[in-house]
């Protein structure tokens, strides 16, 4: 017989078999030796009681039967015969990817334009950004083989469910490397060192299909012909042929948006979240979020979630990275931009995390000029104000939590993760006056909801700024082609469909499986 059940379980008997054995046992009213085995299926972490910490594990249990261990099925990429329909894919992010393959899946020849560099080399050009303060415009922690999600978190949940099938994508991720515990994680996560082999992984399966992979390839223009597209130009001045292209080239390419723009191809300004990426001690966090003075070795470093109203607009926080680090996540000289990743054990003592409020089209009016990329010259407005209150070299300008909310400028700064350093500054100055009000309201009141948030230990680091798309370019509900030209296919964070690794890669199969579906 198997039975499924769910334990509430301190994390020291969460983390032994023969304690999970003996409390299932328990719970079926079975001996312990007649439980033969038990297939993991769902687990987190209940954390609201003051009583202590629990883990939920949700299992199958396998009673006086052979135990069955739960396989995941494997994807099949065929290989491409030489005549196989070809599609281009512009941007090899985790949109491109997953379409990449989900084509070759469908017997279509992906080829993929990339305008950065593989995973290795790019870690060379984030090595020099961190330490000399220089930016590559075409490999950054934004551009670059695997996209914006490489070098993260890797935090693989999403709101989305009704988008498409995130199993269906953590298991590919699975197929390709990742641990198989993602697959049971309530809120699973890959780290930034593992995430560049799950990456090439899928880049070779690419190629060993038949499907090509050009790095330093930046799609410059898209070729059309009677309303239809029959190509595209890269930087290079290399024409690559097509009637098909996936334009999934994420929220930063903004030279893309113009392009866009300068050939009269329609887009429209979108909302979009500004704000600052705010960092604690993470052993803060943890004994907030624990309730107690030190974590026990049982427990992942504790994360949070944090939501307020403020004068009408909610603050919220975003990405949060436990055990992380603040990155400049700039894809241009003489902007800042600031992100977070971590590695896989999180194992870093700061726990840093986005905390931005909604700005929208009443907001970007001063730059309406640029009618559908009002937004987008808006956001540089701001990552530009904040280059110059760090002083350069994408030293960053910081306050403390408690001088912010007070206005007063830090004297000092507490230690912080983000390698180029920071500077000093009234935060006020850089960020919109929409933004910096209603973060100071939001502050207080989230050390209400979370002791010890409200603290002069957490700094606040300029400028959160490339949270999802300021810019939407549409698309036709039925076909996902956009509604003037045949064959561009807008797609994920960039088109303002996605947000975030798993949602984006969701939105690069559907795109995929909607050109695979026209052809057959
Ligand atoms: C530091 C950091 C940490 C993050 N952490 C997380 C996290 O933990 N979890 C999460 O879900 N999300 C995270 N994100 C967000 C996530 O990375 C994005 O939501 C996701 O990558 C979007 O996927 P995409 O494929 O739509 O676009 P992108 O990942 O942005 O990929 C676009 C690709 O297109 C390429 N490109 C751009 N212009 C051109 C051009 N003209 N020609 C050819 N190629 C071009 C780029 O080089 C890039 O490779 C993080 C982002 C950053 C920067």
């Amino acid at each position: 017989m198997i039975q499924q059940i769910s334990l509430k379980l301190l994390p020291a008997d969460a983390a032994s078999h023969t304690s999970i054995i003996a409390h299932a046992a328990a719970a079926l009213s079975v001996k312990p030796t007649d439980i033969t085995g038990f297939n993991l299926l769902k687990r987190s972490i209940d954390a609201r009681s003051r009583q202590g910490v629990f883990f939920i594990l949700t299992l199958e249990a396998f009673i006086s039967e052979p135990f069955v261990e739960k396989q995941h099925p494997h994807p099949v990429y065929p290989s491409l015969p030489a005549n196989a329909p070809r599609v281009l894919i512009a941007g090899a992010g985790p949109a491109g990817l997953f379409a990449a393959l989900r084509l070759i899946e469908a017997g279509i020849k992906p080829i993929i334009l990339e305008r950065g560099k593989n995973v290795k080399d790019r870690r060379r050009d984030l090595a020099a950004l961190n330490k000399t303060g220089i930016v590559n415009p075409d490999s950054n922690y934004c551009f670059g083989e695997g996209g914006a999600g490489t070098y993260s978190d890797g935090k693989l949940y999403t709101r989305s469910n009704k988008r498409g099938d995130i199993n269906r994508i953590l298991n590919i991720f699975v197929h390709f490397g990742a641990e198989d515990k993602i697959m049971i994680d309530a809120h699973p996560h890959i780290g930034t060192n593992k995430l560049p082999h799950i990456i090439t992984a899928m880049r070779e399966q690419i190629i060993n299909s038949g499907g090509e992979v050009h790095f330093g390839q930046k799609v410059s223009a898209i070729r059309i012909s009677n309303g239809a597209v029959t190509g595209v130009q890269t930087a290079s001045g290399e024409v690559f042929e097509g009637k098909q292209l996936i334009l999934a080239t994420g929220h930063s390419a903004r030279d893309i948006f113009i392009m866009l723009h300068q050939q009269n191809i329609l887009l429209e300004a979108k909302p979009f979240a500004l704000g600052v990426r705010i960092e604690h001690p993470q052993a803060l966090i943890d004994s907030a979020q624990y309730h107690c003075d030190a974590r026990g070795q049982y427990l992942p470093p504790a994360s949070y979630s944090l939501v307020e109203q403020v004068e009408g607009r909610g603050v919220f926080s975003f990405c949060m990275c436990p055990g992380g680090i603040i990155a400049p996540a700039a894809t241009d000289p003489g902007e800042l931009v600031v992100n977070g990743w971590s590695p896989s054990k999180r194992n870093n003592p700061f726990a840093n995390s986005g905390m931005v409020v909604t700005v929208d089209e009443a907001d970007f009016a001063p730059f309406a000029q640029h009618g559908p990329l009002a937004g987008m010259y808006f956001q540089q407005s701001v990552e530009k104000k904040a280059y110059v209150a760090g002083g350069g070299n994408f030293v960053a300008p910081a306050q403390r939590m408690t001088d912010f909310v007070q206005k007063k400028i830090s004297t000092s700064l507490p230690e912080c993760s983000y390698i180029p350093g920071l500077q000093s500054a009234d935060l006020r100055t850089v960020l919109p006056k929409v933004v910096h009000q209603r973060l100071a309201g939001a502050f207080k009141a989230f050390g209400r909801k979370m002791k010890g948030y409200y603290t002069e230990n957490a700094v606040l680091v300029a400028t959160e700024s490339r949270t999802s798309s300021p810019v939407r370019i549409p698309r036709n509900n039925d076909t996902l082609e956009h509604p003037q030209v045949a064959g561009l296919y807008p797609c994920a964070e960039g088109a303002g469909y996605a947000g975030g690794i798993v949602s984006a890669a969701m939105d690069g199969e559907r795109v995929a499986a909607m050109i695979a579906a026209k052809w057959q």
